[in-house]
């Protein structure tokens, strides 16, 4: 395993894509992921650590032109603690009520969640369902360069993404969500909150009468990477939301699934847990 041999901790955004761009960095938000994985072998440390916990620019909640832009370094508390959030991006908020432990969600970033690309990491499910893009800045000629890809592309497979080694995730960006539309998570896991997902399902869709349209569903921790199922989203969209178009719709998130089993739980049970609490969802907005 690689050494650590130096330290930094840029008050920039361009001091710290300077930094990026002599390569041999890895970059430190809360260290929640990073440290134990690092202690257990998972990760070799570059020669450069990088603390960017000390740059404003990439911490923080905000919208303008149509556009909910949340900074990477803003953490599960802080997300929390906005009313925009809460009100806004329901499903968002859900799964950061059950993250973690009070502990990791003041550290843990949202940037961080997202770069840590874990099959199961709670905030992928939500941002999927939100259409969320990451903005990825970098210095390639010695000049600012800021590009833009969606969520579902960046994330690559598990602990992978499109991320270039010399790039900073700066933000993640949604398109506010059109008026009517409603956004809700589930997680199972063996504790409610401390646990990582052993499934976790996302649901987002303008809810008008008795029907969904612009119908959302993603799934978490049953395939290589979280995912949108434009299958079940189909069974979904604009129809009256009876029993027989939910059973269409468990049919079809049954086939977009691909779950495995491990430690946490058998890929049977991982299906069953999918169609009984996609169901479920599903009733509860029909109640609503
Ligand atoms: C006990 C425990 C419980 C946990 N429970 C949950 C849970 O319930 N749900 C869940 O989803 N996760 C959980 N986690 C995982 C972890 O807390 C989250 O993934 C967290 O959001 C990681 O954020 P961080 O800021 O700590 O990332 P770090 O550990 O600092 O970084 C994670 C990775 O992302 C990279 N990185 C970080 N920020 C950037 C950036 N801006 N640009 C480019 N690369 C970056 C780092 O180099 C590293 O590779 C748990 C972890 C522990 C130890």
């Amino acid at each position: 395993m690689s050494e650590v041999e130096r330290y930094a901790a840029p008050r920039s955004l361009d001091e710290a894509t300077e930094l990026l761009r002599s390569g041999g960095v890895t970059i430190f938000a809360g260290g929640t992921d990073l440290m134990p994985q690092s202690r257990a072998g998972r990760v070799a440390m570059q020669p450069l650590l990088m603390n960017i916990r000390r740059i404003p620019e990439l911490r923080g909640v905000s919208e303008g032109d149509g556009v909910i832009r949340i900074g990477a370094l803003t953490t599960m508390t802080d997300l929390l603690r906005s009313d925009l959030v809460k009100g806004r991006l329901a499903a968002l908020w859900q799964a950061c009520d059950h993250f973690a432990s009070d502990q990791l969600r003041n550290a843990g970033t949202i940037g961080g969640n997202i770069c840590n690309a874990s099959p199961a990491g709670d905030t992928l499910v939500p941002l999927l369902v939100l259409n969320a893009d990451v903005a990825l800045a970098s210095k390639p000629n010695g000049s600012l360069n800021v590009r833009k890809m969606a969520l579902a592309e960046f994330l690559a497979g598990p602990g992978r993404t499109r991320r270039e080694p010399h790039e900073l995730l700066t933000a993640v960006e949604l398109p506010s969500p059109p008026s009517g539309f409603i956004s809700e998570f589930f997680k199972f896991g063996a504790r409610p909150a401390l646990d990582i997902s052993t499934i976790s399902i996302g649901l987002g869709g303008v809810w008008s009468g008795d029907r969904l349209t612009d119908v959302r569903i993603a799934f978490g921790a049953v395939a290589p990477t979280p995912i949108r199922a434009p299958q079940t989203e189909q069974a979904l969209e604009g129809r009256a939301l009876d029993g027989a178009a939910i059973e269409a719709a468990i049919e079809a998130a049954d086939a977009e699934i691909r779950p495995i089993g491990d430690v946490r739980a058998s890929d049977w049970y991982r299906r069953e847990m999918v169609r009984n609490m996609l169901r479920r969802m599903l009733d509860n907005v029909r109640s609503r």
